[in-house]
């Protein structure tokens, strides 16, 4: 019946070597459950099907926010509004603060984890944006072997990821570096102001040197099937004198790094627009975060 969850079996693990062994013994034949809020709604429309599920909600491997000095590491199954609250997290890389304290309700953070944010794989995932700015780091274990590979390679459609079916993902390593987290913004067009998917949201972050933009990271999401940078915009500007023109010139070229659709929350004409709009606004906020006081 609709909305109602299929007879399947159910595991409780309870810890990470259990999970690899009984990933590695059911394949794709299993799903791994995190915090649910995505797993339960695709299992109640018939998204998924899948033969057994890996609950490891319980497990406390995964739960944790490390400072290594030039990176933080997040556990997987670290919640959204633990990060959302770790001062670590806000003074090394407040954007992934800003960007993921929009992430749903308060409920939904404190179910919802870093992890399955990412590897649901939503083109309007949250947590993307921001890990792109980064150029943060996604580490995938199974029983065999343990890899790492970029964020931006993590993500390859929607809801599809370059996780094998024997793979979890483990951790999420954030590099970060002074200058660039103090000079930052996040910001999310969604249909309403509060709990709601983005219709188009921008991550940006920038460094800048005797008055030209020496570093810049611009990244979207909801505009193309996975959760893109704007490379056109980073390279047009690097080397380029802060100016508000620059930024101008510079935002109308996030149209040759996006390719948006119509669905139910926005046309594509419309998020081509607001892309170049939200650009705009988000260096401008970033460099005055900064405190650049130039006109506009
Ligand atoms: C009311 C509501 C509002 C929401 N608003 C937003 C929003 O504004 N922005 C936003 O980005 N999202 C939003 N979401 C979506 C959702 O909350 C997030 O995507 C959440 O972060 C998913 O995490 P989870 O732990 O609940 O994942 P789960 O539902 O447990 O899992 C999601 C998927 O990832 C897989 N998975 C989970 N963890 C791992 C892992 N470590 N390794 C491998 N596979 C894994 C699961 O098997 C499943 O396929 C909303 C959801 C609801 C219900």
């Amino acid at each position: 019946m609709f909305y109602s969850i299929p007879e399947v079996e159910y595991i409780r693990v309870s810890n990470l070597d259990e999970a690899l062994q009984l990933l590695s013994q059911y394949g794709p034949e299993a799903k791994i459950l995190a915090g649910g809020t995505d797993l339960l709604v695709d299992l109640k429309v018939g998204r998924c099907r899948p033969k057994v599920i890996l609950d490891m909600s319980g497990v406390k491997d995964l739960r944790y926010i490390i400072d290594d000095g030039d990176k933080i590491r997040i556990g997987a199954l670290t919640k959204v509004q633990e990060v959302v609250e770790s001062p670590v997290v806000k003074a090394k890389a407040p954007l992934l603060t800003e960007a993921l304290s929009e992430l749903g309700s308060w409920q939904v953070r404190c179910m919802a984890t870093v992890g399955g944010n990412l590897c649901n794989a939503s083109p309007a995932a949250d947590s993307a944006p921001p890990l792109l700015v980064h150029e943060a780091k996604a580490k995938l274990t199974s029983k065999q072997k343990t890899r790492t590979i970029k964020i931006e390679e993590l993500i390859t459609g929607p809801r599809k990821t370059a996780l094998q079916s024997s793979e979890l993902l483990c951790e999420v390593e954030v590099p970060y570096d002074e200058e660039l987290t103090r000079a930052y913004s996040y910001i999310k067009l969604g249909r309403r102001n509060a709990f709601t998917l983005s219709v188009v949201s921008v991550a940006v972050a920038v460094k800048v040197v005797n008055e030209r933009f020496k570093d810049v990271r611009v990244a979207l999401n909801s505009v193309a099937p996975t959760p893109v940078r704007a490379r056109s915009v980073e390279s047009f500007l690097v080397g380029n004198a802060v100016r508000r023109e620059r930024v101008e010139e510079a935002s109308e070229l996030v149209l040759k790094d996006i390719m948006p659709i119509s669905d139910v929350r926005a046309s594509a004409e419309y998020r081509r627009h607001v892309s170049k709009v939200l650009v705009r606004d988000a260096l401008i906020r970033a460099l005055r975060r900064s405190g650049w006081v130039g006109g506009g």
